[in-house]
């Protein structure tokens, strides 16, 4: 599962960061998921509720929060990817195609895992760290 992975790995840098700073608890982890990354909102939390137990973020609230994701074209057109769905799975793909002239695109967003917020508890208060990759 892609999910346990990313959110053993996620949970790794927020202990990490925990410790350098003597945190006794964590109470809250934001994160930011790109669409383009195909990892779960479900899967994801399942896989916290899991990996958090016997930690300090243990009783820590996970909010994930979804970046839609943005395509430039050398046309000039940027703005959000569009989705197919291949008929025979059900599957829907994201298209990674100018809908204008049909280029490649570059992808501007979406491909985002970001710890974006961290919220523990330290010697004298509560801390609040920012910005960490996945
Ligand atoms: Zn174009």
């Amino acid at each position: 599962m892609h999910e346990f992975s990313t959110m053993q790995q996620i949970i790794n840098t927020v202990l990490e960061e925990a410790k350098k700073y003597n945190a006794k608890k964590i109470y809250k982890i934001v994160l930011e998921i790109g669409e383009l990354t195909f990892l779960g909102e479900e899967q994801l939390k399942f896989a916290f509720d899991i990996l958090k137990e016997g930690t300090i973020a243990e009783e820590a609230e996970l909010v994930i929060k979804k970046i839609k994701a943005r395509i430039k074209c050398k046309c000039g057109y940027e703005g959000y990817v569009e989705y197919g769905i291949k008929d025979d799975f059900h599957l829907v793909f994201p298209i990674i195609k100018c809908p204008i002239c049909n280029n490649e695109v570059e992808i501007v967003r979406g491909r985002e895992c970001l710890i974006k917020k961290m919220e523990m508890e330290v010697e004298n208060g509560k801390k609040e760290n920012r910005g960490k990759d996945c």
